[in-house]
């Protein structure tokens, strides 16, 4: 361990674990095995003109990421493309209602679309994606979420597709962050005395 690491590690205990890198590989692959079955994705093509996979930016790049590799070894080879929403500043609750920062720089056509994003909590940010993407002319839209809090539900929203399910703590990782940090962790972890 060089200064620096023993410096972070001394002033920073790594999140406690809550669902390891190698569960999440193990479930990624299996919800992989789910959606190449899905009704509306299965048999859709490969490539520009067929499904088009959208990542919600950013706490989803990493699922994304993991997800299209393994749909990849399925055979199904979608575009890829991302948008960008806000709601949480940077405090761990919504402080504000959902609003695009970024829009998909492709055109959806009349193709299905496969939503990605990391955590389903509220409700209020799948609700106005699936919306959002409904309005831009998308055949179907069939979400697949990492996380599902259902305990936080606000609104009437389920996703097609979950990892895990989730208990009502705020989780960082995987592509996670809490205030722009911890991204990078290989897992799933919780922050010891954060509440969500
Ligand atoms: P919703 O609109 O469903 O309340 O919130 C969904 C979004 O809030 C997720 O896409 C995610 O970006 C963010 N979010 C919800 N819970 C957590 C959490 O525990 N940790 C982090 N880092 N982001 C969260
Ligand atoms: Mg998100």
């Amino acid at each position: 361990m060089n200064a620096a690491e023993d410096r972070l590690s001394k002033s920073d205990p790594a999140p406690d674990v809550l669902f390891s890198a190698g569960q999440i590989a193990a479930r990624v692959d299996a919800l992989a095995d789910e959606i190449a079955f899905h009704p509306h994705l299965k048999n859709a093509g490969s490539g520009p003109g067929s499904i088009l996979a959208v990542c919600a930016l950013r706490g989803a790049f990493v699922f994304a990421a993991d997800l299209v590799r393994a749909l990849s070894s399925r055979g199904i080879d979608p575009e890829v493309a991302f948008l960008q929403v806000e709601s949480y500043g940077a405090g761990t609750r919504p402080s504000q209602p959902v609003r695009l920062v970024r829009d998909l720089e492709v055109g959806i056509g009349d193709r299905p679309v496969l939503l990605m994003d990391d955590i389903l909590d509220t409700g209020n940010t799948l609700e106005f994606l699936t919306r959002h993407l409904d309005d831009r002319g998308a055949r179907t839209v069939t979400s697949a979420v990492l996380l599902d809090k259902a305990a936080r539900r606000e609104i009437s929203v389920e996703a097609d597709f979950v990892g895990f399910d989730c208990p009502d703590h705020f989780v960082v990782g995987y592509g996670m962050d809490a205030g722009g940090r911890y991204r990078g962790l290989p897992y799933v972890g919780t922050l010891p005395g954060v509440r969500a």
